[in-house]
């Protein structure tokens, strides 16, 4: 090594040392024996170290060209496979779901590093941590950002096994999550009386939610309903349900005893239990997170540059430091406006505060239109995907976009009839359009359709600027999917302005507002379980289900003590680690809440701008470099919860005089 460092210096001259030292060590990370011996590793070296400028140059542009070619041909090949179990075609056959699952790019990094040609890449080009990416990146040129990108694509080489065992973990958690159903006809509230209709299945969590938030609109019953599925969800987290309640409408449960019998009434084909015990889940929620942890830190090894998966979700995920993240997020449940809207709400409600409402959904905009006359509206307008095609450049025009930018945009969109509600497709390189999927009844589109469309078509118009109009491909994107998210709302909240009519009054904008100040506090808290968990984990590797059950309730307990008791007057609640998404999405759950800051800062950004088109193409041109450099370009400041937090309380002002 020293030899080899030593030649290639005489060879190329002493001021290349620091790059040279650099290659090989990174070449030495991820060198394994198969790769060949000493000798290989030599040549190797000597063959496809770039000595000058114009070879660096040459090999940049080589892996820039030829990636955009791999990539967006893999891509190609995916949506045209997918294409009958994505588009409005007709039945599907066995094999298409097959087609559709099929990934030919799954072999790829094997493929590059067993080849070398991941190799050339570590040689040549600078692997990264998030800090140097922090810290030096505001000063790089664009080059150098692209320089770092591309050595970003191999800095994991994570054997197959390995990403098996992951997927496994995977499969066998969702197939957890997606079974778990209660049948709430069979749930009795306090007293033994059924308070839901037969045949209601809600699916844990986001279903029991849903229905917690549905309920507010009866007045009747509402709070019954709402006490019964807190009671649920409170069993769910705690492992206290019994194991036979889970997805069975043979037996009537009591989640406030506890009892178990078999079905009274009947509202399926199964019929009533023969008998009923109320021997709880095992714990069978811990075991399913567990494995996801051991799946998950099998890769620790091969990930040198972030080295646990709370790393890699932090560091090269998300880009922001955890430590950041959680000061952002304890910024907001600590935030004084809480306690002001928390009051805000019980005058609403015309009650005390009680934990389920934590899914207060009551701040509603009015609206000045039906739903039947938005519908008729629209069906008149776009009749079919080709009437909205044609439309697109009206569209954008009226949402502030130059005519050529907007003949540009709508040159790169293809709308297609979705089998499904609707999703946006991008394109991976720049000889292909973004898709923009959308559904059209046979009696044209209705308004949800349109609301729909319109939000994909902001993720179409933000894939098609940054991937063609950034000035690298090797940065094309944005810094993570909060920001896109951000974008098509941004798009999706003027879409009445867009049929013609007025845009929404200052009272229903502040009802929005308070709506996500609301939503944010709530699965701040869920993020920070999420994460507190996770450390846990790392931290008892050998633990058992009941052992994370009791740590997981514990943290749930501390973080609803301190942010949420005081203001829903109760201690000790679980309900902050009932998200399925916990169990089965590794670490995921802080997007949420940085989705929404993020939102809030480039609305805030937008309406300072004034128009949408111009500020849009200069926010989404940008590429991906890392969330806090893309938003002090965009707005000035980095990511951070300040801008949700002035609008809440601009918000506050416009609600309460
Ligand atoms: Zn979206």
């Amino acid at each position: 090594m020293i030899r080899l460092e030593r030649d290639l210096a005489a060879k190329y001259g002493d001021a290349l040392r620091p790059r040279i030292s650099r290659g090989l060590h990174q070449l030495m990370e991820y060198w394994r024996t198969q790769d060949g011996d000493a000798a290989t590793f030599e040549q190797f070296v000597t063959a496809n170290f770039a000595g000058d400028q114009a070879t660096l140059d040459t090999l940049f542009d080589r892996y820039q060209h030829l990636l955009e070619q791999l990539q967006g041909h893999m891509h190609e090949i995916q949506r045209e496979f997918r294409q009958q179990a994505d588009l409005d075609l007709g039945p599907m056959l066995p094999l298409d779901e097959v087609f559709a699952g099929y990934d030919p790019s799954a072999h790829v990094l094997d493929d590059f590093f067993d080849n070398k040609l991941a190799f050339v890449v570590l040689l040549n080009f600078p692997l990264t941590t998030l800090q140097q990416r922090l810290a030096e990146g505001p000063r790089w040129s664009r080059r150098q950002w692209a320089e770092a990108r591309l050595a970003q694509l191999f800095d994991k080489r994570i054997p197959g096994e390995v990403n098996l065992a992951i997927s496994q973990a995977i499969a066998q958690a969702d197939h957890y999550i997606a079974e778990y159903n209660i049948w709430m006809y069979h749930v009795l509230d306090a007293d033994g009386q059924r308070l839901f209709p037969p045949k209601l299945r809600l699916l844990s969590h986001w279903n029991l939610r849903d229905e917690i938030k549905a309920d507010y609109a009866d007045q009747k019953s509402g709070p019954a309903k709402q006490r019964v599925i807190q009671q649920v969800m409170e069993r769910i987290v705690t492992q206290t349900i019994p194991q036979i309640v889970i997805n069975n409408p043979q037996v009537d449960w009591n989640p406030f005893t506890n009892e178990v019998t078999p079905a009274a009434k009947k509202d399926s084909e199964a019929g009533s239990a023969a008998r009923a015990d109320n021997a709880r889940e095992p714990s069978t929620r811990y075991a399913m997170l567990l494995k996801t942890y051991q799946a998950a830190r099998k890769a620790d090894p091969y990930s040198p540059t972030a080295p646990s998966l709370i790393a890699r979700r932090f560091d090269e995920d998300r880009e922001i430091p955890e430590a950041r993240v959680k000061g952002m997020l304890e910024q907001v449940v600590s935030s004084p406006l809480v306690s002001v809207v928390a009051k805000l709400i019980q005058a609403r409600l015309g009650r005390p505060l009680e934990p389920f409402d934590v899914w207060y959904d009551g701040f509603r905009p009015r609206s000045a239109h039906t739903e039947a006359e938005l519908d008729a509206l629209v069906a008149k307008r776009y009749p079919d995907s080709q009437a909205y095609q044609k439309d697109i450049p009206n569209l954008l025009m009226r949402l502030g976009f130059s005519p050529d930018r907007a003949r540009f945009l709508a040159d790169h969109i293809v709308v297609d009839p979705a089998r499904g509600s609707g999703h946006a497709m991008g394109a991976e390189m720049r000889a292909e359009k973004a898709h923009l999927r959308t559904r059209v009844e046979k009696s044209g589109m209705n308004y949800k359709g349109f609301n729909i469309a319109v939000h994909e078509m902001g993720h179409n118009v933000e894939q098609t600027f940054s991937l063609n109009n950034v000035d690298s491909t090797l940065l094309k994107g944005v810094p993570n999917t909060a920001f896109t998210e951000a974008l098509a709302f941004m798009f999706q909240g003027h879409d009445l302005e867009l049929l013609g009519l007025g845009a929404p009054d200052a009272k229903s904008e502040a009802m929005k507002t308070l709506n996500d100040f609301w939503a944010t506090y709530e699965i701040s808290g869920v993020a920070l379980v999420d994460m507190a968990v996770w450390h846990w984990m790392y931290d008892h590797p050998d633990a058992t289900p009941d052992q994370l059950r009791d740590a997981t309730l514990q943290i749930a307990k501390e973080l609803w003590n301190r942010y949420y008791a005081p203001i829903f007057g109760k201690k000790d609640v679980v309900l902050l680690g009932v998200y399925s998404h916990m169990i089965d999405s590794f670490l995921y759950l802080p997007d949420y809440p940085i989705g929404h800051m993020i939102a809030h800062q480039i609305e805030e950004q937008m309406k300072k701008a004034g128009a949408i088109g111009p500020e849009f193409e200069r926010m989404a041109t940008m590429g991906r470099v890392t969330p806090d450099l893309w938003m002090e370009n965009a707005s000035g400041k980095p990511v951070g919860p300040d801008a949700l937090l002035s609008a809440t309380e601009r918000a506050l002002n416009i609600i309460q005089h």
